[in-house]
């Protein structure tokens, strides 16, 4: 039987627009638009991509964009004056560093220079340590938009059984610890799990954010799982084709044919990021402004 495929680019677009006629009543309300800076350090192509398309989703949901593009060549001091400028500029809701920033820049000293109430990406570490705790902060954009799909699909998580492969900070670790929240028996699986298959296949949930094109196979899955790939992975290019094919860390194919649900690669997981990113601005504007965000973000 063929899993249900959960459509991500769908769901992503109805929270689009939702953020955008939240962030109307939000500009009625507070006399401004809420606002959110990018800053892109030098000119790695896709990084370039990204801002980009962040820029226009910002301007499409109805927000203020302030983009800095600073050249490749920039100096910690310097970057951490714009920083600091934007951390005390109150049009500023929402401030995003794009990853991964030159060699000679310290990611971990710049992203803590981000007041934490407006860090967007819920990198920072006060925003790490408020979701251990289960106090509000930003989570980070993907592993929030994984957990949107997964209530969305299967409403109550409670009690099932999820895997998540990968530990990085910024999906594994903040993926495993939403679905911890939200009741499920989580088990993280990173490169030194053993019998990873057989840990997958107790699985309800799996979640696989690994960087491995097509790693998890069919026949890891449990029949009926729901299964959220998060991997973006580009293989080589076929004679004649200029570009290689996008694959997740799920081998689609086969894994299709045991799930009950799962995303594809591309239009899954992927969509869910800039529309979560666009979601955690606008809060962040309605706390800045003391005001209740809407229920529905
Ligand atoms: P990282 O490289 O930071 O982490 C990868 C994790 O996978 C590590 O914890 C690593 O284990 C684990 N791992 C590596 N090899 C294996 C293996 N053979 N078996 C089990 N676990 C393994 O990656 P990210 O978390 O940043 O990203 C993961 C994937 O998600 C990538 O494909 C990335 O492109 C994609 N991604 C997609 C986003 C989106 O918007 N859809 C956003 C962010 C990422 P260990 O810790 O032991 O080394």
């Amino acid at each position: 039987m063929s899993a249900q495929l959960i459509d991500g680019k769908a769901f992503a677009e109805s929270l689009r627009q939702r953020v955008g006629e939240a962030a109307r009543s939000f500009a009625q309300a507070a006399g401004r638009k809420a606002g959110l800076a990018v800053v892109l350090v030098g000119e790695d192509p896709a990084s370039q991509v990204y801002v980009r398309s962040k820029h226009k989703a910002t301007i499409d949901a109805g927000m203020e964009s302030f983009e800095h593009r600073l050249p490749a060549d920039t100096g910690e001091d310097a970057l951490l004056a714009l920083v600091d400028r934007l951390n005390r500029d109150p049009a500023v809701d929402g401030i995003l560093v794009q990853l991964p920033l030159p060699g000679h820049l310290d990611e971990q000293t710049v992203i803590s220079a981000i007041n934490p109430d407006k860090d967007v990406d819920g990198f920072h570490i006060i925003n790490a340590g408020r979701l251990s705790v289960g106090q509000d902060g930003f989570v980070p954009c993907t592993p929030l938009g994984c957990l949107m799909l997964l209530k969305d699909r299967l409403g109550d998580l409670s009690g099932l059984e999820a895997v998540v492969i990968g530990r990085s900070n910024i999906v594994g670790k903040p993926m495993a610890q939403l679905l911890t929240d939200a009741n499920a028996t989580v088990t993280i699986a990173h490169s030194r799990t053993k019998d990873l298959p057989g840990v997958v296949r107790r699985a309800d949930i799996v979640v696989a954010a690994v960087g491995r094109p097509e790693m998890v196979k069919g026949d890891w899955i449990k029949p009926g799982a729901t299964v959220i790939d998060v991997g973006i992975n580009r293989l080589p290019p076929e004679p004649g084709r200029e570009k290689g094919r996008l694959v997740g860390d799920v081998d689609f194919a086969s894994a299709r044919e045991v799930a009950g649900a799962i995303t594809p690669v591309p239009g899954g997981v992927g969509p869910m990021t800039i529309a979560v990113l666009l979601r955690n601005a606008l809060v962040a504007a309605h706390r800045n402004e003391g005001l209740a965000a809407p229920a529905n973000l």
